[in-house]
């Protein structure tokens, strides 16, 4: 077993769960009405070692839409599929040290990352381009669901609705995008693209799905609770490294610095947080400190990493 005394262990995870309930700093999200409405009091923890225990405290097993996570995945299914050469010639792997929206390029005339919107929306616009929307959209929540180890995923109609009518940001993007070229060839309309971006961000999942998705990137790209390969090693290395450096918006710098660990945030408050060869964990409580990350989830890892050697260079 990767984690021997698991009731030990559990028992001050659930310590810092209760800690972090304490913590009532921050505001949700207030861009779209979906958001604005989320519940400040709600907040789930839930972990899955790569060797498949898991555990959950709180409102885990409330859905709630993935938003920028999705990010993260779109990258390692992308990679996983066309490969990291293929993906990186249309974006970079530079922090952009901008707003994750800006409309900007990177020198060499690419989004910086994949983590920003503009290096997300060209990702996106590279799976499975050939396919008819649908399927396209099927495609990612079959990968999703693999990743996840048959745990719920499930798709938010009224935030897709939300996104897209609130996305005049998104679509001056993306013409920007492609007024540089940024784009393969022959992939679909920049409405096609942005709808499937708006709807991978309005996919929904629980703490306990979370989880098991940052417990698959913890394992190589191996889900441990059903032993498939769902995302080529090389790819999960990558997207494991970007989120390293780009995962948190412009507080990457600061949670690599003092959590030092993999992570990736999105607006509905839902944080992974990836601890590589032991396991993924999903923090979810809506209220967002100024940087856009969940305060919860921030001061969660920061306690997890005070009580337990996860930090990167801890082990020095
Ligand atoms: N859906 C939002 C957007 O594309 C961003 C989501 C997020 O950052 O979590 O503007």
């Amino acid at each position: 077993l990767v984690i021997p005394c698991w009731p030990i262990f559990t028992e001050k995870i659930k310590n810092i769960y209760l800690m972090c309930k304490e913590v009532r700093d921050g505001q949700c999200a207030q861009y779209i009405p979906q958001l604005a409405r989320g519940d400040p009091e709600k907040f789930g923890v839930s972990i899955c070692t790569v060797d498949g225990q898991k555990a959950s405290w709180g409102d885990s097993k409330i859905p709630f839409c993935v938003q920028s996570v999705s990010k993260a995945f779109n990258y390692a299914i992308a990679a996983s599929e066309l490969g990291a050469n293929f993906v990186h010639d249309y974006v970079g792997q530079e922090p952009s040290g901008r707003f994750f929206n800006e409309i900007c390029l990177d020198p060499n005339g690419k989004p910086h990352n994949p983590m920003v919107n503009s290096g997300a929306i060209v990702v996106t616009s590279m799976i499975q381009p050939k396919l008819d929307t649908a399927d396209r959209f099927e495609h990612v929540l079959t990968e999703y669901r693999k990743i996840a180890g048959g745990e719920y995923v499930g798709f938010n109609n009224a935030t897709f609705l939300s996104e897209r009518s609130s996305a005049d940001r998104n679509h001056a993007i993306a013409y920007f995008l492609k007024e540089n070229k940024c784009f393969p060839e022959g992939v679909a309309s920049l409405t096609e693209t942005l709808d499937f971006y708006f709807q991978l961000c309005s996919l929904e999942a629980t703490c306990e799905t979370m989880s098991v998705m940052a417990a698959t990137l913890a394992n190589g790209g191996v889900c441990p609770m059903t032993g498939e390969r769902c995302i080529a090693p090389g790819a999960c290395r990558d997207v494991l490294s970007l989120m390293y450096s780009c995962g948190m918006y412009d507080a990457s710098g600061q949670f690599s610095f003092s959590v030092g660990l993999p992570a990736k945030s999105g607006v509905s408050g839902i944080m992974i947080v990836v601890v590589p060869n032991v396991m993924g964990i999903a923090l979810w409580s809506p209220p967002l400190d100024k940087m856009g990350n969940s305060s919860r989830g921030v001061a969660f890892s920061k306690e997890l990493v005070k009580q337990f050697n996860f930090h990167n260079y801890d082990c020095l």
